[in-house]
């Protein structure tokens, strides 16, 4: 039979961490914490469920939490998006990337993608027939090159996708990268789709500036989010996006034929908890406490790291120990070494191997001394 995605493997997230569970390694490789999240949210659902609120949730989300969705982002960003025509609550943050890109591109189109990037858009966009345009990344710090964006943009340009904080990179986008963008796609019909999964979890005094604030942009953008990241949750899937409404109404279309809606108890529990703003208040500390510890184990090793902007992810450059592709090292770091990673070649649609691992320390002190102390032997 011939495959609707024939370049398309397993996602690097299930290989790695497969392997890691096989070879029970500490898995540094996909992005999760190693503990629990709080204490209260857990109490909410299971109390949730026993009132007996298991079924179907609204089409587009419960109304008390697209309502929360919408004053937070207000509080957060200064812009308080309509719950009831602009706000769409997801299964993940994956779901709603999935549902904006199917929403909008067409055969034929352009969508711009710059790499490294998570691994879920060019799928995506191929199964809606658009044609990714890839612009890389400049080394060494990740940054958008704009007039490489600006060269590629087209005729046939509908979309172009951001993340920020970034994913594998920990790169940060400033102020003045969404000022360029908007200017380059001023007088166009070019759409944006930001994902900004880590926008809790920005280090060292830096600030998460979201297309949410830039009035030009967010006109033409959705703007996607996960509560996984944000409570510790990744695993009940609970994400959302915003949009103009004309935008959540095409995206909404997608939605109700990809799940149609999101677990219920999951709903109640995280609206109610979103009350609790001192949580996102204090990821940033909690995160880059995290980060400042794992680099200090990694300093009795012999990777090269530049400090992590935002995220739970630290990058790593190995060249001073091995000049193996970063997939083949993964794996026997995994296997021999006993500490699983993501190779970065996975974030390229051609693979590009420039000999970086990525590391997330969404971990306990414990895991992170003990993959130190294991890294060191490298
Ligand atoms: N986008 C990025 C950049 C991510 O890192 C992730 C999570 N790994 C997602 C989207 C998906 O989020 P969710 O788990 O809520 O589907
Ligand atoms: N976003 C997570 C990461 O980058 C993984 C998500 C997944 O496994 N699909 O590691």
């Amino acid at each position: 039979p011939t495959s609707k995605l024939p370049d398309v493997g397993t996602t690097i997230f299930t290989v790695m961490s497969t392997l890691a569970n096989e070879h029970k390694a500490i898995n540094l490789s996909q992005g999760f914490p190693d503990f629990n999240c709080p204490e209260p949210l857990m109490n909410l659902v299971t109390k949730y469920m026993h009132e007996g609120f298991n079924q179907y949730a609204p089409m587009a989300g419960l109304p008390q939490l697209r309502q929360k969705i919408s004053l937070k982002t207000e509080k957060v960003y200064g812009y308080r998006p309509d719950p009831d025509t602009e706000v769409t609550v997801t299964s993940g943050a994956t779901e709603a990337l999935n549902a904006a890109i199917s929403a909008v591109v067409k055969p034929g189109d352009e969508v711009m993608v710059l790499e490294p990037c998570y691994d879920s858009y060019v799928p995506v966009i191929r199964l809606c027939g658009g044609s990714p345009v890839f612009v890389p990344l400049s080394l060494p710090d990740f940054s958008v090159d704009w007039d490489q964006v600006k060269n590629r943009l087209s005729s046939r340009t509908r979309l172009i996708i951001i993340n920020t904080p970034h994913n594998p990179t920990g790169a940060v986008m400033s102020r003045q990268d969404m000022n360029t963008l908007a200017n380059l796609l001023n007088g166009t019909d070019i759409l944006v789709l930001s994902d900004e999964v880590y926008e809790h979890m920005v280090f060292d005094g830096q600030e998460h500036f979201s297309v949410l604030q830039h009035p030009q942009l967010r006109e033409r953008s959705f703007v996607v989010s996960s509560f996984g990241k944000t409570y510790h949750t990744t695993g009940w899937k609970v994400g959302y996006a915003v949009a103009p409404p004309q935008l959540s109404k095409e995206l909404r279309k997608m939605h109700q034929f990809i799940t149609f809606s999101t677990a219920t108890p999951f709903q109640l529990a995280i609206a109610d908890f979103m009350e609790e703003e001192a949580h996102y208040l204090e990821l940033p500390n909690f995160y880059q406490a995290k980060r400042d510890f794992f680099l200090q184990q990694l300093q009795q090793t012999r990777f090269e790291f530049m400090p992590s902007a935002g995220t739970y992810f630290q990058l790593v450059k190995y060249n001073g120990i091995t000049d193996e592709h970063d997939l083949d090292f993964a794996k026997r770091l995994t296997t021999e070494t006993g500490v699983a990673a993501i190779p970065i070649s996975a974030f390229y649609h051609d693979k590009t191997d420039n000999k970086y691992l990525r590391f997330c320390f969404a971990k306990s002190e414990e895991t992170l001394r003990a993959a130190g102390e294991m890294l060191a032997k490298v």
